[in-house]
């Protein structure tokens, strides 16, 4: 089985964001990137399929600007065998990288695509969703285990309450939760390793997408400052504030 991976670049989840003073965005400049953690569950488990000879090749693909290569370069020391860099500067949303992952399908012809459930930068939960529509494959979102039997992948899927399990026919594409593995480190032999996999880069006018932005973003602001609280010395005291200053009941 050929598998793909989608790895994305972002802020370090330590970093604490900073919004730039013209509200445009978020400060990037000088700031720690790293890869998108949901990601490296995905990687994670690609390299276990292919440990384990459930896949025979795993290929990590990440799409933006040339520094995205640090973070193929990760996936391939944590184990994935190729890389694939579509190196753009342009901002892309969800509906662009579902597209150029669909043209990366339509040259690689994986048989399983592992994404995260989400980029922890713009937390949109989108683009796994839209490439299973874009390709009209099988789909399981939210994965926290993966199961192989002959041309299926049983799904079991972190849903309101509880576990829900499909079956899936394959071609799928499946994104991953929390719960699905623990992400290895790369060892540092593996590292001096990963320098010599080999990376192939192209262009979104290479594999003819449209990237242009659809959205506009009207102003990024960070999140109020919260007041300080009261300490308040009884229940009584308590229902009387809620009453008189909150006004809540
Ligand atoms: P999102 O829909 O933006 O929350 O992203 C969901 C998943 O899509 C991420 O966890 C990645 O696996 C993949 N993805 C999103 N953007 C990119 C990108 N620029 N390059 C590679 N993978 C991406």
């Amino acid at each position: 089985m050929k598998v793909l991976v989608a790895v994305k670049r972002v802020i370090d989840f330590n970093v604490k964001i900073r919004v730039k003073s013209d509200n445009t965005g978020v400060e990037t400049g000088n700031v720690k990137m790293s890869m998108n953690p949901f990601d490296e569950i995905a990687v994670e488990e690609g390299v276990r399929m292919r440990e384990a000879g459930t896949a025979d090749e795993l290929i990590a693909v990440s799409l933006g600007p040339k520094p995205c290569q640090e973070t193929i370069r990760t996936a391939l020391a944590m184990g994935a065998d190729r890389g694939i860099l579509v190196e753009t500067d342009t901002r892309l949303e969800p509906l662009a990288v579902a597209k150029l992952l669909k043209a990366v399908v339509d040259k690689e012809s994986p048989d399983l695509i592992i994404l995260g459930k989400q980029a922890i930068d713009d937390d949109n939960n989108q683009t796994g969703q839209m490439l299973a529509a874009l390709l009209g494959w099988s789909q399981g979102t939210f994965a926290s285990k993966l199961a192989f039997t002959d041309g299926k992948i049983d799904v079991t899927r972190e849903v309101d309450g509880g576990l829900e399990t499909l079956s899936l026919t394959m071609p799928s594409v499946v994104s991953v939760d929390l719960r699905l593995n623990e992400p290895r480190y790369a060892s540092l032999p593996n590292i001096m390793k990963a320098k010599k996999k080999p990376i192939d880069v192209m262009t979104p006018d290479d594999l003819g997408v449209d990237v242009t932005p659809r959205l506009e973003i009207v102003s990024v602001e960070a999140p109020q400052g919260r007041e300080r609280g009261v300490i308040v010395a009884n229940a009584a005291e308590l229902v009387e504030r809620l009453r008189s200053e909150a006004k809540v009941i």
